[in-house]
């Protein structure tokens, strides 16, 4: 089926009290985690019914668990463009702890410092980039560093979309360049996939999380390629894992099974399903919703004397639906405070797991009478936002500034 309308999220409208009665809540943070969608509660409804244990049971609720798991997994991979191996994991920084487990020993892995924590952190010995000042400089110095690198495997890894600034970083050069160098690339698309469709075919790996991807918490993926993860250890050693034990262990070869020991997180892997297929059926509908909206609230914060909004590579390069700023003479807590307390807009401060990268942004220049002088706000759109609730942050932005 194809969208014709935006998807509904549950719990829009949800009442919060401010001085004087209550006001629709505007949640302005899907970039933390993004509401529900309806099909997706829809879907975990129709799946409880049958809840039982997945591939060990015999049973009938067992056999239609299973079921629902592995379909699930499937709509991953058609949401993916059909990567090799779909592993169900916690959550994105979940999923790239389990690749930095997998790659063989020696393996060069280059990354930038702008990176999001999740991604930046879990490798050993990575070699760190500086903060690229334009898209064709990230190119070169992925070039350099890849080129640098000693013989044997080599890991590029990097995010398709800022959590800070919602900038887009040219994935498919990156992995052109990466594979002319003989290396892999591994890409974080938490912020991409809400907002875009994400062709992974030219990708060797991509991580996500479910409840940026308006399903509930507890279930991500890392999808790609089978070798590396049909050898590594297993990311968790116990039941499931293993095909044979006696006095030795036989890990199972399969890549999903090997590295999703105990039992999976089936409701979170049906959730994340249902809404990897609703996005896919709609995704004309969902972009359109949300250029609509971004560009209301830039042109908006634009207007607004006092307010900066942060950008790597300038503000006319295309990007998701979040927007980080400043206000000039107030620092980022105390703006989101209010926001929160006056006006039931939600919205998140502070350095995003990304510290070098807000540090580059914001220096300590985030204004006169700011005690935070390298933290920001950040404001993200997505499906659950309407028109009012951006006019309701502009309005209330403007209040601040004059106050
Ligand atoms: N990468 C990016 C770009 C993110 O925005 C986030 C979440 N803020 C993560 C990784 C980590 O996601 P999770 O907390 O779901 O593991």
């Amino acid at each position: 089926s194809v969208l014709t309308r935006v998807p509904q999220v549950v719990g829009a409208g949800l009442p919060v009290p401010v001085p004087g009665g209550s006001v629709p809540y505007a949640n302005l943070d899907h970039a933390a985690s993004a509401p529900c969608l309806e099909a997706v509660q829809e879907a975990v409804v129709r799946a409880l019914p049958a809840y039982s244990s997945v591939h060990r049971g015999a049973g009938y609720a067992s056999q239609v668990t299973t079921r629902a798991y592995e379909t699930a997994r499937e709509t991953v991979r058609d949401f993916l463009g059909g990567p090799e191996a779909v592993v169900f994991t916690r959550n994105t920084t979940d999923a790239l702890n389990l690749l930095a487990g997998a790659v063989p020993e020696g393996t060069s892995v280059v990354v930038f410092e702008s990176e999001h924590h999740a991604t930046l952190l879990p490798w050993r010995n990575a070699v760190r980039l500086p903060v690229p000042a334009s898209p064709g400089a990230a190119l070169a110095d992925a070039e350099q560093a890849l080129r640098q690198c000693p013989a044997g495997p080599r890991l590029l890894v990097v995010t398709a979309a800022s959590n800070v600034t919602g900038e887009l970083w040219p994935i498919a050069e990156l992995a052109e360049i990466a594979h002319r160098h003989g290396a892999r690339i591994a890409v974080d698309a938490a912020q991409l996939v809400p907002h875009r469709p994400l062709d992974a075919r030219g990708l060797d790996y991509v991580a996500f999380s479910g409840h940026k991807l308006y399903a509930p918490f507890g279930a991500g993926v890392l999808a790609g390629r089978a070798d590396w993860l049909r050898a590594a250890d297993p990311y968790l050693r116990g039941g499931g894992a293993s095909s044979h034990v006696g006095d030795g262990v036989r890990w199972a070869a399969d890549p999903e099974q090997r590295h999703e020991a105990g039992t999976p997180n089936v409701l979170g892997a049906v959730a994340l399903a249902a809404a990897c297929a609703t996005l896919a059926a709609g995704w004309d509908t969902v972009a359109e919703h949300e250029r609509r909206l971004l560009e209301r609230l830039q042109a908006g914060l634009a207007d607004l004397p006092g307010v900066r909004e942060l950008s790597l590579w300038g503000l006319e390069h295309p990007r998701v639906g979040i927007v980080a700023f400043t206000v000039d003479g107030h620092a980022p807590r105390a703006v989101a405070e209010r926001l929160s307390a006056e006006h039931g807009i939600g919205v998140r401060d502070g350095r995003f797991c990304a510290h070098p990268l807000v540090r580059h942004l914001v220096g300590g220049a985030a204004g006169e009478g700011c005690a935070e002088g390298d933290t920001a706000i950040r404001a993200s759109i997505g499906l659950g936002t309407v028109d009012e609730h951006v006019d309701r942050l502009l309005e209330a932005l403007a209040a601040i500034c004059d106050g």
